[in-house]
């Protein structure tokens, strides 16, 4: 029996601010956003500058009108948190201003009633913003949940959620879909000698795990208290849990193409079966 689809498509791959420059372009310049497409259906993680070009491939599909058009109409947007890296493409989303698409906005790191929908207008609020979530015309629901909730918003895909170590919270994902699973696990750090063992638990078996990679293990204690992780704490999760697949994500804007490369020939050497996030690139599982 053949099995259904199921891949992630990385549209934003850096952490922190996006970067362009001759130097970093083949790892690509946007901040932190991607696509995971589960058979005919697809859901969008975080809105980073990256989510621009997601909103525009939408847009072109549903012109298009063929029947994979028309599935574009409803979108799941999920949001990891709402650092800037994370949600600055928010309002260039170009869907958001078509009356025929639907969005659900998911966040689950903030407390209080109506949180996301709250995130995101004050984020488009004055001084920062010139115009509101008002100018939208597509129809928007915003969706609120805890971190551990499991949530299920489409026929066939779970998505597990849990709480990651990172300042002002953020969530890690775990999308199940036809007997396999995806972790998109970034914006977290970690004790040095003290493996998180409920993150272990949580990407257990796992056929692919996106990871923040930041910083590496040498550059770590100048950096231990940012919030972020290194790639070579990816590896010890990825073999400490039976991860099949590994993914270095979130890198630093300073980090240019010639160390990326550099890291992810090293990488091999501890992890076979890993890849370094580039924008554009599509890994199945
Ligand atoms: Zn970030
Ligand atoms: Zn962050």
């Amino acid at each position: 029996m053949t099995e259904i689809p199921f891949s992630v498509k990385i549209w934003g791959a850096r952490g922190t601010l996006a970067s362009q420059s001759k130097e970093t372009i083949g790892y690509g310049e946007n901040t932190a956003c991607v696509e995971v497409f589960c058979g005919d259906e697809s859901i969008i993680f975080d809105a980073g500058t990256g989510l621009r070009s997601v909103g525009d491939k939408i847009i072109k599909d549903i012109i298009k009108g063929d029947k994979a058009g028309k599935k574009r109409k409803k979108i799941n947007l999920f949001f990891t948190h709402c650092h800037y890296d994370h949600i600055s493409g928010l309002p260039f989303f170009a869907p958001f201003y078509d009356p025929n698409t639907e969005v659900d906005i998911w966040s689950g790191h903030l407390t209080g009633p109506d949180k996301t929908r709250k995130m995101v207008v004050d984020y488009m609020s004055s001084p920062f913003f010139p115009v509101g979530p008002e100018v939208f015309s597509a129809k928007i629901t915003y969706k609120d949940f805890e971190p551990r909730d499991v949530l299920r918003p489409l026929k066939g895909i779970t998505i597990r959620t849990c709480s990651l170590n990172h300042h002002d919270e953020c969530v890690g994902y775990r999308i199940e879909f036809d007997n396999r699973s995806i972790c998109y696990i970034t914006d977290t750090t970690h004790i040095v000698d003290q493996p998180d063992e409920g993150l272990i638990e949580f990407i257990h078996d796992s056929d692919l795990m996106i990871y923040d990679g930041t910083y590496t293990d040498a550059e770590f204690p100048q950096f231990w208290n940012f919030g972020h992780s290194t790639w070579e704490e990816g590896v010890r999760l990825a073999k400490a849990a039976g991860v099949k697949r590994y993914c270095i994500f979130h890198h630093r804007p300073s980090r240019d193409d010639k160390s990326l490369d550099a890291i992810g020939k090293a990488c091999k050497k501890e992890f076979a079966r890993s890849y370094v996030a580039r924008e554009g690139m599509k890994i199945k599982v």
